[in-house]
């Protein structure tokens, strides 16, 4: 087991734009961190650079506090899980775990070879397969074939390279559940690098989420759905995204604070309001699940919220759970100045769709106006042109 560490790491290939830029994240001994992001956000690259596949062009790659820059693949001692399981077909599944000791030449004799392999096999549940061949394998089993090469290496470390995006959507739950259990029996420091949001907040300890090669914050799942540092980070985590509603904070004839919005006026609490406050616009960011109809919610919760009346445009049930659609329209200044602000909004981001969890017991159609309550205590205010989550 091993920490690994890195120091204001930096990667330009030949174009000189730095695909990693400037990352420092700490990893602990036994710790499992999860690198997630976009397409080409640089989390392969910087997973490559852990390994030694890749040169790093400035800063520090530490393992266990020993600076590694410079050092090959092989002395590194860490095991990657690739995508493809990286299989020998022509070779059982014995022999397959078995490899990478075959190939520290002399350093295992053929007892050491049979106690490891059994011993791995038998944590992967792969006794009884060990004489098959990867092709007579199911996707599931493929993978763990793959695992017990990196357990028997007794690597510091396990990197993992989107080891689940060639299974079904079946078969990678159960995958993620078993990489997850395994991690915690093994207890072996991991990194594992998804585009995949759900993976990453059902595997990792942490998650490090990154944008063009720039972290945008590493935090446990819970803190990264709950307290976001920013819109990238907020519409990212989270399924149905987060929902953006563009705002002026206000003070009410009553005296009580509320943020204007094309859906009307929400109260908001002080402290929320506060931090919207004396800004032109701000983006109000509200979780589908925050929202309820408002016939649903307790008297006594109630009052914890505001109320609004919105036209549903539609409604998808999905058995277990319902969305609800409500289309609206952005004033024009509105729309003119998250234009000039929006730093590298998405145009999903300024989509006029807000999308809200219904009871999916509930008999509400498209087309249909209801009341809707929005728990405003879970409500973030991010400034538009930072993206910074105010709140
Ligand atoms: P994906 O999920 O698509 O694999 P990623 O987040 O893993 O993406 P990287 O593969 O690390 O992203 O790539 C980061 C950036 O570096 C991209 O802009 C990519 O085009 C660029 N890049 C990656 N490998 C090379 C290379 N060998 N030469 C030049 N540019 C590269």
């Amino acid at each position: 087991m091993a920490s690994i560490t890195m120091k204001n790491i930096v990667k330009e290939y030949d174009d000189g734009f730095p695909a990693v830029n400037d990352i420092s994240i700490d990893i602990e001994d036994g710790e499992f961190v999860i690198l997630v992001g976009p397409s080409g956000c640089g989390k392969s690259t910087l997973l490559r650079m852990i390994v030694g596949l890749e040169d790093i062009t400035a800063g520090d790659m530490l393992i266990d506090g020993e600076r590694v820059n410079e050092k090959p693949p092989r002395e590194r001692n860490l095991a990657m899980v690739f995508q493809n399981y990286a299989l020998y077909p022509h070779l059982t599944v014995y022999e397959n775990i078995a490899f990478p000791m075959r190939l520290a030449k002399g350093q295992f004799s053929e007892a050491d070879v049979e106690e490891k392999v059994q011993k791995a096999a038998g944590m992967l549940e792969l006794t009884e397969h060990l004489d098959r061949k990867p092709a007579n394998l199911s996707g599931g089993q493929r993978q763990r074939v793959a695992m017990g090469r990196a357990i028997v290496r007794e690597a510091n470390a396990f990197l993992f390279d989107e080891p689940l995006s060639n299974l079904d959507a079946k078969l990678r739950g159960q995958m993620r559940a078993e990489i997850s259990q395994l991690q915690r029996t093994l207890n072996t420091t991991s990194v594992y690098v998804t585009h995949d949001q759900t993976e990453a907040m059902t595997l990792g300890d942490r998650v490090a989420v990154l944008k063009k090669g720039l972290l945008q914050q590493i935090a446990s799942p819970r803190e990264l759905y709950e307290q976001p540092a920013n819109l990238f980070v907020a519409g990212f985590i989270g399924a149905p995204s987060m929902n953006f509603l563009p705002g002026t904070v206000e003070t009410s004839s009553t005296g009580s604070m509320s943020l204007n919005t094309p859906l009307g006026q929400i109260e908001l609490p002080e402290h929320i309001a506060a931090a919207g406050k004396g800004r032109d616009i701000v983006l109000a960011g509200i979780r589908p699940e925050f929202f309820a109809e408002a016939s649903t919610v307790d008297e006594s919760k109630r009052g914890r919220g505001s109320v609004f009346t919105a036209e549903l445009t539609h409604v998808e049930w999905l058995g277990n759970e319902q969305y609800g659609y409500i289309s609206y329209e952005n004033d024009p200044r509105v729309v003119d100045t998250l234009q000039d602000l929006a730093h590298d909004m998405d145009a999903d981001d300024l989509r006029t769709q807000l999308v809200v969890a219904l009871e999916a017991m509930s008999r509400v159609r498209g087309g249909d106006s209801t009341d809707l309550w929005v728990d405003t205590r879970r409500i973030h205010l991010f400034d538009p042109a930072t993206g910074e989550n105010l709140t």
